[in-house]
């Protein structure tokens, strides 16, 4: 681990000896959230052009997406190697057929070394598991599963379409495959209080989760979340206010947790606040200041629960 915590460079370091860059994708998915299966209108929060930067303007084709980022990585940060992540929407939302097909166009670039795909909880059936077991086989991959808290009733005030248990079972089985889980997490949900967001970092430690991918919320333009912000109905936080949660919140996960990423960043032209006029680079060097203030660092606080459950339990057997 780094000084502080455990980046996700330092995590690809352990597997390539080159500069390896993620290039993010919007294959066309949807999601069941968005389509009527899971529920209607989305997640009150999201935008999907706001975050995902292929979903912006005219559709290009998954082949042209993957060209024009090794061609600007390479130009613009001497990348070598790539992982292609299927980002916008659920990316294992279709027929297996299509998922192989979308993940072997990927794959047929010589200098791709891995694929990351962004899903859901209730986007994992065994057959979509199965097939994304084989592409572990051959190549480095990473299975990204939103969640953004434990608590159901959040969920359903997000209007998520999922609970908890279905992330639980979702991971279980996702790990029982020997598959990289990366999760998402929002920090600063309407109605969550301090306990409850370090109760999801102490959650997330019993599952043997790989990566982490955290974010304070954020309202961005033409979303149910703007609309009850600007009615007074959603708080947001200030940077202050993030940088101590975030560094309670690292201080409670397990150590050996890839931190992929530790604040969002919107585009200006989608974001309604919070405006907090600092960098992405700031944010994460504030994040560092504060752990070095407090002497401390990601896993400091760490509970294993499962070793506390299995205590309780001999407890009670002898
Ligand atoms: S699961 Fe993702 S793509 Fe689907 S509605 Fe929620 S944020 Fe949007």
């Amino acid at each position: 681990m780094g000084k502080y915590y455990f980046s996700y460079s330092e995590y690809l370091k352990k597997f390539f000896p080159f500069k390896v860059y993620k290039i993010a994708l919007d294959a066309g998915f949807t999601c069941p959230n968005r389509d009527g299966t899971a529920g209607h209108g989305g997640c009150i929060y999201c935008e999907n052009r706001s975050f995902s930067p292929n979903s912006k303007g005219e559709k290009k084709s998954v082949r042209a997406q993957i060209e024009y980022g090794i061609d600007f990585y390479r130009k613009n940060f001497k990348a070598e190697r790539f992982i292609v992540y299927f980002q916008a929407y659920t990316n294992t939302y279709g027929p297996v057929s299509l998922l192989r097909e979308l993940y072997d166009e990927a794959l047929s670039f010589p200098d791709v070394v891995g694929l990351s795909i962004g899903t859901r909880p209730d986007c994992l059936p065994d057959d979509v598991l199965d097939l994304l077991a084989h592409y572990s086989q051959k190549t480095h991959l990473w299975v990204e599963i939103g969640l953004q808290s434990i608590h159901n009733e959040t969920l359903i005030k997000m209007n998520r379409g999922h609970t908890y248990e279905q992330f639980a079972d979702a991971v279980v089985r996702t790990k029982l495959r020997g598959l990289r889980v990366c999760t998402h997490v929002i920090l600063g949900l309407p109605g969550e209080t301090h306990d409850m967001m370090m109760q999801t970092a102490d959650a997330l430690g019993s599952f043997d989760i790989d990566g982490l991918k955290i974010h304070h919320l954020y309202v961005a333009e033409k979303t149910i979340l703007e609309k009850m912000y600007r009615a007074g109905q959603v708080p947001v936080l200030t940077v202050e206010e993030y940088i101590k949660l975030v560094c309670d919140f690292l201080e409670r996960i397990t150590p050996d947790m890839a931190m992929q990423r530790l604040t969002g960043e919107l585009k200006g032209e989608f974001l309604v606040a919070p405006k907090w006029g600092v960098s992405k680079r700031v944010v994460i060097s504030l994040i560092e200041k504060e752990l070095a203030r407090r002497g401390s660092f990601q896993g400091k606080l760490y509970i294993n629960i499962k070793n506390q459950i299995s205590q309780e339990a001999l407890a009670k057997v002898f």
